[in-house]
């Protein structure tokens, strides 16, 4: 690298694109060449078994200047190739994109131009989607719900083609599958949030490397995202609310059944008899996880994971 310091960093987690690699990064160089500021591309291959490693290489020797690449053992997912990623790139701005040439570089600009407005993070959203129905069409229902569920105003959440200030990635936890959730993430951190409507483009070779079993996977990852995002600082106040609710049921139910037993016929066949004993265990049950999670929280206490700071003077 000449610079130390790009103004861009430009990153693609990649498995198995090898037809894409040098078309993209042929049209990558003449959209940046045109912007005329410093950037790198960072390649992660996120263990390839075609020949794309290979070709990452060659475009590697042929502009060093430009051209980073970081090759995993084998698939760690691209949540992890993103993470691998983030660390080690060096721009003030870092923008991500996928491999597959179905983000268009040239709306590159757009993204950067409304960043400068003075956003922390920019997601493009694919406006007239290229992809087949059963996968949009679901995408669709999943933005829909995630949105509406985590107040954030978004039409493209897990769209791959976004543009960050480089404070965002680094101080972005990923793991799993949470790429797919990363603008809930942040603006749950206090990071502002833009999007721009972006051309999108079919695939053109190879294929699609999730099947429809994104959409359970997901499902959980937003169980997750959700949990970390209200209750990972104070897992009491879940299960320890949750819990009163089934203990404070349990409790009027058996007043009740006391009730019944001391002045009328018995109670002993009575199905809510079995419910007023599940009520009251699951109470102190989710109380006891709740405390539990406390604990923990009190043990991996790290006071620069308790808030995130925009300026200090
Ligand atoms: N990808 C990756 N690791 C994986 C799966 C996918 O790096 O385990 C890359 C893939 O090569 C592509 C991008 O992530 O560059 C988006 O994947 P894909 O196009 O298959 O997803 P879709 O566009 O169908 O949602
Ligand atoms: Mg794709």
């Amino acid at each position: 690298m000449s610079e130390e310091h790009p103004y861009l960093s430009i990153v693609i987690p990649l498995v198995n694109e090898n037809d894409s690699l040098r078309p993209l990064s042929e049209e990558l160089e003449s959209v940046l060449t045109t912007l005329g500021r410093s950037y790198e591309i960072i390649f992660v291959d996120d263990g390839s078994t075609d020949a794309s490693f290979a070709t990452l290489q060659r475009l590697h020797a042929s502009d060093p200047e430009h051209i980073r690449v970081i090759r995993f053992r084998r698939n760690f997912g691209k949540t992890a190739a993103l993470s691998a990623a983030f660390k080690r790139a060096r721009g003030e701005v870092v923008m991500t994109m996928d491999a597959d040439l179905q983000d268009d570089p040239h709306e590159i600009p757009k993204l950067l131009a409304k960043l400068e407005e003075g956003y922390d993070m920019v997601a493009a959203w694919r406006e007239r989607r290229q992809d087949p129905t059963s996968k949009t069409i679901p995408s669709r229902i999943a933005n829909t719900v995630v949105t509406l569920v985590a107040g954030v105003k978004l039409h493209d959440v897990n769209c791959g083609f976004k543009a960050y200030r480089a404070e965002v990635v680094r101080e972005l936890k990923l793991y799993g599958d949470l790429h797919r959730f990363i603008p809930i993430l942040a603006v749950w951190q206090g990071f502002t949030i833009a999007e721009v409507p972006v051309a999108h483009r079919p695939r053109r070779f190879g294929h699609s490397k999730y099947g429809w079993h994104r959409f359970i996977r997901s499902f959980f990852d937003f169980l997750v995202v959700l949990f970390l995002t209200r209750y990972l600082r104070r897992p009491l106040q879940l299960f320890g609310t949750l819990g009163a609710i089934s203990f404070f049921v349990g409790l009027v139910l058996g007043v009740y059944l006391a009730y019944l037993r001391l002045f009328g016929p018995g109670i002993g066949w009575r199905p809510a008899l079995f419910a007023d004993v599940m009520a009251i265990v699951v109470g102190v049950q989710l109380s006891a996880i709740g405390l539990l999670g406390e604990m923990g929280r009190n043990f991996s206490y790290r006071s620069e994971d308790e808030y995130s700071i925009r300026t200090e003077l």
